[in-house]
């Protein structure tokens, strides 16, 4: 009989928390889920272990058990302490954020097949006084011969009809039928990685495929996926943003049938259902982004991640995972094998393959053929700009619009100007809540902060000094788009960034008249480059991406590098040749001048060779202690309070006790063996089980832990809230983890928000 059962409740509290099962009741298995009372509220926690040893004495009882299993599958279980103690994040937390939202409200787990219902071909049916049934075969018809439930009624048909065929035999239930394409012949290139691939993948290993833009990657994907479901296996696809690509969505049904695919745009229903498809081994392949990689499998068998060195992959509130770096974690785990693919590995998977921790694969040419485009400098010093546009890009642009050519117009910055100020008195439009400007949006007559989200009419005149002088410096995709169609009115032209892509289908439609392929101007952030395949784009033109190379974040090189290569790979896919210039006031910039001389893979030696000057990830691992309150002063002693406490040293302020909070602890330290175990094996493969940092020899080794700061924030002030920071770098995994533990147990005051970031995306 078990009597106490250990709970991860949702709170933002290190440990999990003890209850005792009632007098008679059934206890839970371990991962099933519960309804417990948490400081008067009724919340739902996973059960972590029955009768633990060191159980507390003191527990109050379950309120409901609702599962009779596991709701997770062990590997989920495990990676779920893996997770709390790798990101130093409360466990309760961290299994609230595995588990789909709809299981988060006590939902029951239970999932239909989509209703879906197809004509019975050569069924011969009298309906000559039933004009709507046979409107809805006709409908049917229409639809290639079926169409889901809620399509059909959405279309003005009812159940009835439906039930009124069924029984005429005309119509019947089924899933829903796809058209299959054969697999393409390989090129050499990719026969050999998929050779190489099929040699090589049984049991874990982690495979950097880095092929260039246009390389084929997908096609490789799907044929070794094909080779995991033959093997009665099924595949999980992360990819960073499916709403932006949903054409790989439509290629891989086109091979494999039906796809399940996890993503935002998704309701709770929809989420849970392609959750316990996977779990329950009834999906074959998902394709999902960040959070799928939380999805328990009944039998998986692979792990892509595609486009891997995307920044979106990493989570920024709440839990800050990575999802590559769990990836890594779950494969080994799994013991399967992983693929990593990109055009522009993140400097982390290259110095992993550097360390022998990753194979690599290489597909260095266009699968179709085409050339890759070249990256060419267009100085434009001493040349004037109309809204940010040189005379010789126009020139440029209207050589490829003529010739029939589309022209991709890269601007990574969306409204329409990133300043507002007043001419004659300087004033200038600022965020009252952040340290930031407000950009103007000329379409909507608003000023925005892009940081916090307030919004405010332009005001008339300028509020400083009252004169009618207020002008737009600085150029956005906004006025890149009146300014282009002003210059070349006889050709179509379509933005996209996420103020002219709100909706999916908007997106969707905006994206096919691209594919269409008739010449026209491309406007567009960043959306563009991820992943698209337009073929007719003769012309990339960057106007101002160059700017990243001088900003102060030690990650933004490599950042700059990928998208001007990525935004400049969607050139020339096709038969013609594609262009790229990046429009640039400082051509001697020596990381442009690098990228364009020795390509990606020369830039990201060179940087790769920095990172490890300066001590700085992948070299030393990283992680950042923020904290924000009201005022500027309550951040910055606890974060000294924090250091003193990391480096072990009494701060004259005092450093704060570790302490619990006894009213709400059911059991203190609950976690501590499960995090130990979750340790071993660290993410992006960097930790090694016992490597315990080594104690500095005098003048030699560095430091095996450095703290700097606290220092104020890259946006000191955001949303009202001062925020300051503390910068840890550790030789090794083992002395980042360790001293980051001593902080489990530290209480903020109140009136503070802190979080710990482990391999966070933005340092500076
Ligand atoms: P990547 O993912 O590396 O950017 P894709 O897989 O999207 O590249 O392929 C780019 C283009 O090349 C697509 O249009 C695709 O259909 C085509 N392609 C890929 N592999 C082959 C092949 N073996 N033969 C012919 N065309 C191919
Ligand atoms: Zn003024
Ligand atoms: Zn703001």
């Amino acid at each position: 009989m078990v009597s106490v059962v250990r709970i991860a409740v949702p709170v933002p509290l290190a440990q999990a928390f003890d209850y005792s099962v009632p007098e008679g009741g059934v206890a839970p298995a371990v991962g099933a889920r519960v309804r417990v009372r948490f400081a008067n509220r009724i919340l739902v926690g996973v059960c972590l272990a029955l009768d633990p040893e060191d159980a507390f004495a003191e527990t109050k009882p379950l309120v409901e058990v609702l599962d009779s299993t596991s709701v997770l599958t062990e590997d989920i279980l495990r990676l779920g302490h893996w997770l709390a103690a790798y990101y130093h994040h409360p466990i309760g937390e961290v299994f609230a954020a595995m588990l789909p939202n709809a299981a988060l409200q006590g939902a029951p787990l239970t999932w239909c097949p989509p209703e879906v219902w197809l004509r019975v071909r050569g069924a011969v049916v009298d309906l000559a006084r039933a004009p709507q049934q046979r409107a809805l075969l006709e409908f049917l018809e229409g639809k290639g011969g079926w169409a889901s439930g809620a399509a059909i009624r959405a279309a003005g048909f009812t159940s009835a009809m439906i039930a009124a065929l069924v029984k005429k035999g005309a119509l019947k239930a089924g899933e829903r039928p796809y058209e299959l394409e054969q697999p393409l012949p390989l090129t050499a290139d990719q026969h050999r990685v998929v050779e190489d691939y099929r040699r090589s993948l049984r049991g874990f290993s982690a495979n950097l495929l880095e092929g260039v833009t246009g390389s084929g990657k997908t096609e490789v994907y799907l044929q070794v996926i094909g080779e995991v479901l033959a093997g009665g296996g099924q595949a999980l696809v992360l990819v960073p943003e499916i709403v932006l690509t949903p054409q790989t969505v439509a290629r891989f049904q086109r091979r494999y049938g039906a796809v399940d695919v996890l993503h935002s745009g998704l309701n709770d229903q929809e989420r849970l259902t392609a959750w316990l498809r996977c779990r329950d081994g009834a999906a074959r392949i998902l394709i999902g982004t960040r959070s799928a990689v939380f999805t328990p499998f009944k039998k998986l068998g692979l792990i892509v991640v595609d486009e891997e060195h995307d920044a979106s992959f990493k989570q920024q509130d709440r839990l800050r995972y990575s999802a590559r770096d769990v990836a890594v974690k779950r494969a080994k785990d799994l013991n399967i094998p992983l693929l990593l693919g990109s055009a522009t590995p993140s400097l982390e998977s290259l110095e992993n393959f550097r360390c022998r921790r990753y194979r690599r694969q290489v597909l260095p040419r266009r699968a179709t053929g085409a050339a890759l485009p070249r990256l060419q400098v267009l100085d434009i010093r001493g040349h004037r700009l109309q809204d940010g546009l040189s005379q010789p890009l126009l020139l440029r642009m209207a050589r490829h619009l003529d010739a029939g050519g589309q022209v991709l117009v890269f601007l990574n910055r969306r409204g329409y100007a990133p300043i507002y100020l007043c001419a004659a008195c300087g004033w200038q439009a600022v965020c009252s809540a952040c340290d930031a400007r407000l950009t103007l949006h000329l379409g909507r007559r608003s000023l925005a902060c892009h940081h916090c989200g307030a919004e405010q009419p332009p005001p008339p005149v300028c509020p400083a000094c009252g004169r009618a002088d207020l002008t737009a410096v600085g150029i956005g995709t906004e006025r890149a788009e009146a300014a282009l169609k002003a210059r070349f009115p006889d050709f179509s032209l379509i933005r996209i960034d996420r103020d002219t892509t709100r909706t999916q289908r908007r997106l969707e439609m905006q994206l096919a008249k691209i594919r269409r392929g008739e010449p026209g101007i491309l406007v567009g952030t960043q959306m563009l480059a991820k992943g698209h395949h337009f073929p007719n784009i003769t012309l990339v033109t960057a106007i101002n991406a160059d700017a990243g190379f001088l900003s102060a974040d030690f990650k933004a090189p490599e950042r700059t590098a990928q998208l001007l290569i990525q935004v400049a790979g969607r050139a020339g896919r096709a038969n013609r040749p594609g262009h790229v210039w990046i429009q640039t006031l400082q051509p001697d910039n020596p990381a442009l001048q690098r990228l364009v001389e020795a390509g990606y893979a020369g830039f990201a030696d060179h940087e790769l060779a920095n990172r490890h000057r300066l001590g700085m990830p992948p070299a030393r691992h990283m992680a950042l202690v923020r904290a924000a309150a009201a005022d500027p002063e309550t951040p910055r002693r606890f974060l000294k309070q924090l250091k003193a406490l990391l480096i072990g040293k009494p701060s004259a302020d005092g450093a704060p006790r570790p302490h619990r909070d006894a009213a709400l602890a059911s059991r203190p330290g609950a976690v501590a063996p499960a995090v130990q175990q979750g340790r071993l094996g660290a993410g992006g493969g960097a930790a090694k089980a016992g490597s315990v940092a080594k104690p500095p020899r005098a003048g030699k080794q560095p430091d095996p832990l450095e703290v700097l700061g606290p220092a104020p924030a890259p946006m000191p002030r955001l949303a009202n809230l001062h925020r300051q920071q503390l910068m840890l770098l550790a030789a090794s995994r083992n002395a980042l983890h360790g001293a980051l533990d001593g902080l489990a147990e530290v209480r903020a005051p109140r009136e503070l928000r802190w979080n710990i970031d482990v391999d966070p995306l933005d340092a500076f």
